[in-house]
């Protein structure tokens, strides 16, 4: 019989890189909305990412991948969950937020998001 080993036992955690821990959904302001918006799906990530949630390509070094001030895919550029911080979704517009206490949320654009940063960014031709 299987049986759930009760404490003592943290050699059989694994970190797969999708332990997150939910938190309590929190109004924050939204950059993107403009304005104070529910975040009810909230959470603290607790292992780094061994794989990119979006294009799943696997990190050949996690530590590399991490070693950057703002961790992202190497190949789609998606903004990497870091150990320790807190995420969560705005319920106005659905962006993902890196949530630092005392601090404005701060944007983890989506890929289409980064698009259009980049077409922003970047002066137009004609
Ligand atoms: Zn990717
Ligand atoms: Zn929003």
């Amino acid at each position: 019989m299987a049986l759930f080993s009760r404490g003592g036992n943290k050699e059989e955690k694994q970190p797969k890189g999708e332990s997150i821990h939910p938190l309590v959904g929190k109004e924050h302001l939204c950059q993107v909305c403009g304005g104070r918006r529910m975040f009810t799906r909230s959470w603290r990530r607790v292992h780094p990412l061994a794989q990119c949630p979006l294009c799943g390509v696997p990190f050949e070094s996690v530590q590399k991948v991490y070693s950057q001030f703002q961790p992202q895919c190497p190949r789609c550029e998606e903004p990497l969950e870091q150990p320790g911080f807190d995420y969560g979704f705005c319920d106005g517009c659905g962006s993902k937020f890196e949530i630092v206490a005392g601090t404005k949320p701060g944007l983890l654009p989506n890929r289409q998001q980064r698009e259009a940063m980049k077409k922003f960014g970047t002066t137009r031709r004609s």
